[in-house]
């Protein structure tokens, strides 16, 4: 994400006690620097692990405010994948959750001294995220889910003086019980505290926490419960500390969300944040870079060999119906833009789809290719659009009757994903693995699982993010790293030229992720209302 205006605009986060990080104020004042002297006494971090209960107060450049966020959403991710792919207090879970802190420079260490500028990192960009991650219910629970996630990691570093002294922090400070209650209690104890035998009850302490903090280990039977208190080891204390956490956290995105139409209505905040909680976090999949390598004959075995399921279904329902409605001809026309048709190719393409339905040439001419031409930047704006992210798939625009578009592990029902993955011959035991992701709402996971299970892989290794990086990878793979054959046709190689045009114009204004959301909301969609 780049910022054309980063240098002269600046945006204030605003404390509200009642709507949490709520307001937002943007002012042109440069940057400012932000500089703690040692032994500070007003220093806002004096733990590395917070529950993020104040909103942050300073001016911050906008370039600050978009790698910020962009860099937490980056980790989100990355505690997402892990949590799939290991075991949670695995020490290869650890190890990688620590690289990834390190190299986005958010804070890993507890109470490490010179850490000022990663908690600050740490606090600004989680309240962005929540900014952006409020808007709706999907969005809400990810960011809880991976926050959490993050949390546990933490909290679970930390020694137990510092643990400790985080709960202080936190106001989180539950009573131990006596050595004589203890021994009076240590059957009872023993019984109901899975996995502690009487001399591990003797060995450990034991914490008297209310009910509502407990409601996880009191569900899951997992504790003693006297006189309207829970008794728990000091080895579950987590489970507390998270679910305090959880309920804050939820209930501060509720509050940030009712908050919304005043963020909406500011035309230079809702853009961005919005671009966020679509956000891609990886190159853009342009055109440039793939023009005109590619040849309309290749695409029906590309589809089935290279393309992830989402653009694999919209070929064939535009191959079996000749239509495809305006959903479908965005999210497939600039996916199939990104792997290199060029604007002559596309025309071609779909016109002859189009003509073979219930569209005459002339109707096709006059209104589908306009939309076309669009889409390539030649008319209208000249914006040069670039192809969806799985995170812009599954999170806007929902397919409803008739449409083939949307993201198949987010928008299908299970039983008809289930066939679908039948009828493409996954074997039973990938097709449940696959809806036990979906289940879970992982949905760009079980497309990796889907990409491991028909490249005969058994770790995919990269992170999925957008379905032009399928289709990116899938080559590499097949062809081993191989390019694409160039298009022998006489159109094809005229294109090339043209497109090289193209890339130059394109290369001169470049697109940076604020333009595209910010043309995007401008109307792309106008110019495709055509069924
Ligand atoms: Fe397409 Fe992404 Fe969904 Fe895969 S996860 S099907 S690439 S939108």
């Amino acid at each position: 994400m780049t910022a054309k205006k980063s240098e002269i605009t600046t945006v204030k986060l605003v404390s509200n006690p009642c709507l949490p990080a709520a307001g937002m104020e943007f002012s042109s004042r440069a940057r400012q620097r932000h500089t703690r002297l040692a032994g500070d006494r007003r220093d806002p971090y004096p733990h590395s692990l917070q529950f993020y209960q104040e909103p942050p107060t300073e001016n911050i450049s906008l370039t600050e405010f978009e790698s910020f966020a962009v860099d937490r959403l980056r980790l989100l991710k990355v505690v997402e994948n892990l949590g799939v792919s290991y075991v949670r207090s695995s020490d290869s879970y650890k190890m990688k959750l620590e690289a990834e802190f390190r190299r986005l420079k958010f804070p890993y260490k507890a109470l490490a001294e010179d850490d000022y500028d990663a908690r600050r990192k740490d606090h600004i960009s989680h309240f962005i995220l929540r900014l952006a991650y409020c808007q709706s219910e999907d969005l809400r629970r990810w960011f809880l889910q991976q926050e959490m996630d993050l949390f546990r990691y933490r909290f679970n570093e930390l020694t137990e003086s510092l643990r400790q002294k985080f709960l202080e922090h936190v106001n989180l400070q539950f009573e131990a019980i006596s050595e004589d209650l203890k021994n009076e209690l240590a059957n009872e104890l023993s019984t109901s505290t899975p996995g502690f035998t009487m001399t591990k009850v003797k060995e450990q302490m034991f914490y008297k926490v209310g009910l509502s903090d407990a409601v996880d280990l009191f569900r899951a039977r997992r504790v003693f419960i006297k006189d309207g208190f829970a008794f728990v080891p000091l080895k579950d204390i987590d489970a507390i500390v998270l679910n305090n956490y959880r309920q804050k956290l939820s209930k501060a995105l509720a509050l940030t969300a009712r908050s919304l139409p005043s963020i909406q209505s500011d035309e230079r905040l809702q853009p961005l944040l919005n671009h966020l909680s679509h956000s891609y976090v990886g190159p853009d999949y342009s055109v440039q870079k793939n023009t005109g390598k590619i040849s309309l004959d290749q695409i029906d075995a590309l589809s089935v060999k290279s393309f992830p399921l989402c653009m694999r279904q919209l070929h064939k329902a535009l191959r079996d119906n000749h239509h495809l409605r305006h959903g479908g001809r965005m999210q497939y026309g600039l996916f199939l833009k990104g792997i290199g048709l060029t604007l002559e190719q596309a025309l071609e393409f779909w016109k002859k789809e189009f003509i073979r339905g219930k569209v005459d040439a002339d109707k096709f001419d006059k209104g589908y290719a306009y939309s076309i031409r669009h889409s390539y930047g030649k008319e209208g704006r000249r914006t040069d659009y670039t192809p969806y992210s799985c995170m812009k798939i599954i999170m806007s625009n929902p397919p409803s009757q008739g449409d083939y578009h949307g993201c198949p592990f987010r928008h299908s029902e299970p039983e008809l994903l289930k066939q679908k993955l039948q009828s493409y011959k996954i074997p039973p035991s990938g097709i449940a693995q696959i809806l036990d992701l979906v289940k879970g709402m992982h949905y760009q996971l079980a497309c990796q699982k889907y990409f491991e299970l028909t490249h005969d892989l058994d770790d995919i290794g990269f992170s999925l993010n957008h379905p032009n990086q399928y289709f990116a990878e899938s080559q590499k793979l097949l062809t081993g790293g191989r390019e694409l054959k160039k298009e022998q046709s006489h159109l094809g190689n005229s294109q090339q030229k043209s497109s090289s045009q193209e890339s130059m114009t394109s290369t001169s204004t470049p697109s940076s992720s604020n333009t595209t959301a910010q043309a995007e909301l401008e109307g792309l969609e106008a110019y495709f209302t055509e069924d």
